[in-house]
């Protein structure tokens, strides 16, 4: 087999690997249907996250259940599946209050930008589909796994209520995302900050109602413009930057919240203006496997089309091409098919 190797800055090869196997009686092997680049690859790939190399890429999959080892109950060879980046007993009091991401036994998925993957718990972490989809589902299918439910956890985060007006601070395919979900949960007015053509057309598409392209002391000045100098009810950080994160609290309402899902780089946080703004901080990595069900359902029955976000589909060999686009900003994220798929 082979799959997403990771050797040093800008250097993504698609090499021989070894097949993934049962070792684990909680384990399942998944043919992967499709994989994608995230917007977090790109901190590694662009050397700024230091990881041990060479290290097997890829945390955002779907696919078709292989084999599964002897203590697996509720998933089924042959079924199509979708799990969390988050790898979760779903069983341990962390997961019964809904925050698999931080689950006794949380493990993170890596190695799945590759034909086959295993998954350790497997009846935690995977959600079968209602039937085996069609070929045009799995973009929106693949978006539950990471992309849509960090975008949807954003919006729960930060406490989005029907009628309310929430920023979007960062336009990845997760800020893009955020906005999505925040429209589903009823935002009347979804400010969405992007400098890029493209990106704020997809976030109009998707349910902004403005845009901003200024950043920093502009750009708050322009969010309190836009709210009668109050400020947002609901602001998601989807960026990660300390830069990004003070925008988030200067445009936030007293009394209102902020859900960060923007990994973390390079950021102090200074509390002061988190006292004085009177916000709440509510974030982490997503816990997607509380959302998949619903996620899931809302693809499914096609009411949201989230896999609008790939702009560029590339076989799967050609991984480091997608890196690359990504790294420029030519594309907003990258979707690989594997060629047997
Ligand atoms: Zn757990």
């Amino acid at each position: 087999m082979r799959g997403t190797v990771l050797y040093g800055p800008r250097d993504v090869r698609f090499e021989d690997r070894e097949a993934p196997r049962i070792e684990k009686p909680t384990d399942a092997i998944l043919r992967i249907a499709v994989t994608c680049v995230c917007g977090s690859d790109l901190w590694p790939y662009r050397g700024i996250q230091k990881v041990a190399q060479p290290t097997p890429m890829g945390h955002e999959y779907c696919g078709f259940v292989e084999e599964v080892g002897s203590a697996v109950r509720t998933v089924k060879p042959g079924q199509f599946v979708i799990g969390s980046f988050c790898i979760s007993d779903n069983t341990c009091p962390n997961c019964r209050a809904g925050y698999q991401s931080g689950c006794q036994n949380l493990e993170f998925m890596s190695r799945a930008q590759a034909p086959y993957v295993r998954v350790p718990w497997a009846d935690g972490t995977l959600v079968p589909t209602p039937e085996l989809p069609s070929d045009d589902l799995l973009p929106s299918l693949l978006t539950t796994s990471d992309v849509l439910g960090t975008g949807w956890f954003a919006a729960d985060a930060a406490n989005v209520k029907p009628g309310a007006t929430v920023l979007v601070v960062g336009d990845g395919a997760v800020g893009l995302l955020g906005v999505l979900s925040a429209k589903q949960m009823g935002a009347e007015r979804i400010i969405a900050m992007s400098r890029h053509e493209k990106r704020q057309q997809l976030a109009k598409e998707f349910g902004a109602t403005d845009i901003v392209t200024e950043r920093g002391d502009e750009g708050i000045a322009r969010i309190k413009d836009l709210t009668n100098g109050i400020g947002a009810d609901s602001v998601l950080e989807c960026v990660g930057t300390e830069e990004s994160m003070m925008q988030a609290i200067q445009s936030t309402r007293p009394g209102g919240s902020i859900g960060y899902v923007g990994v973390p780089h390079g950021m102090k946080l200074d509390v002061w203006p988190v006292f004085f703004h009177l916000v709440r901080l509510h974030g982490g990595p997503a816990p997607v496997r509380r959302f998949l069900p619903d996620l899931i359902k809302l693809v499914w029955e096609r009411k949201i089309n989230p896999g609008k976000v790939f702009d560029l589909v590339l076989p799967l060999e050609q991984v480091a091409e997608g890196y690359r686009a990504m790294d420029e900003r030519r594309a907003i994220k990258t979707l690989l098919r594997p060629s047997s798929a």
